[in-house]
């Protein structure tokens, strides 16, 4: 899979602490994408036992409740999405799972949406199916810079939080944070809800 990032444990993406994997590649362009730099289908090649794996290390230092996968656009690789979940889920079978996608519930229901590699109508229908069954939550829809909420997690009002298991209720998603973690080699990552823009 194309890796543009691994945050081993934030609050600012769903509820309690999770860890963050960041998909590389987003055909969509939404008007006012903060995060462009994930949109090439290129970079870090990372086969996804070595992603699980890095999960499975972060587990080791934090009491993890999930994982949140972002991007990018997750489901432009579905394939490699539903195979990290399943491995993930293996050794961990009580954390949660929340994914950040710019489609909506329709067009992934009926395989209107672009993978990486290609694969037909039918089979992203059946990889939409696997991956929805074993989340428990999903933003979906573009991000539309005119229609600007602050809604917890959504950034455009078009945007919807689904439920897709009795694990939360809505309450349980507080509102927008940003979080700037510096690590012991000084290098700083930013995840979260910059809306008033990247700082510098
Ligand atoms: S789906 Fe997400 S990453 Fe892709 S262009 Fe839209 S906001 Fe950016």
């Amino acid at each position: 899979m194309l890796l543009h990032a691994f945050v081993p444990a934030t609050r600012a993406n769903g509820p309690g602490l999770r860890a963050v994997i960041y998909f590389q590649g987003c055909t969509l362009n939404c008007s006012g994408c903060w995060n462009r730099r994930t949109h090439k289908f290129e970079g870090q090649e990372v086969a996804v036992r070595d992603v699980a794996q890095r999960f499975e290390e972060a587990r080791r230092l934090e009491i993890l409740e999930g994982v949140t996968f972002s991007g990018g656009e997750p489901m432009q690789q579905a394939e490699a999405l539903l195979n990290l979940m399943d491995a993930i889920r293996e050794e961990a079978p009580s954390v949660s799972f929340g994914v950040f996608t710019g489609y909506t519930e329709a067009e992934l229901a009926t395989g209107q949406y672009l993978t990486r590699p290609k694969a037909t109508p039918e089979r992203k229908q059946d990889l939409w199916r696997g991956v929805q069954k074993l989340l428990d939550f999903a933003v979906m829809g573009r991000y539309d810079e005119t229609q600007p909420a602050m809604e917890p997690l959504r950034t455009s009002w078009n945007q919807r939080l689904v439920l897709f298991s009795d694990r939360y209720q809505v309450a349980d998603f507080g509102p927008q944070l940003i979080e700037i973690s510096v690590g012991s080699t000084g290098k700083t990552v930013l995840t979260g809800f910059p809306v008033l823009g990247i700082p510098t």
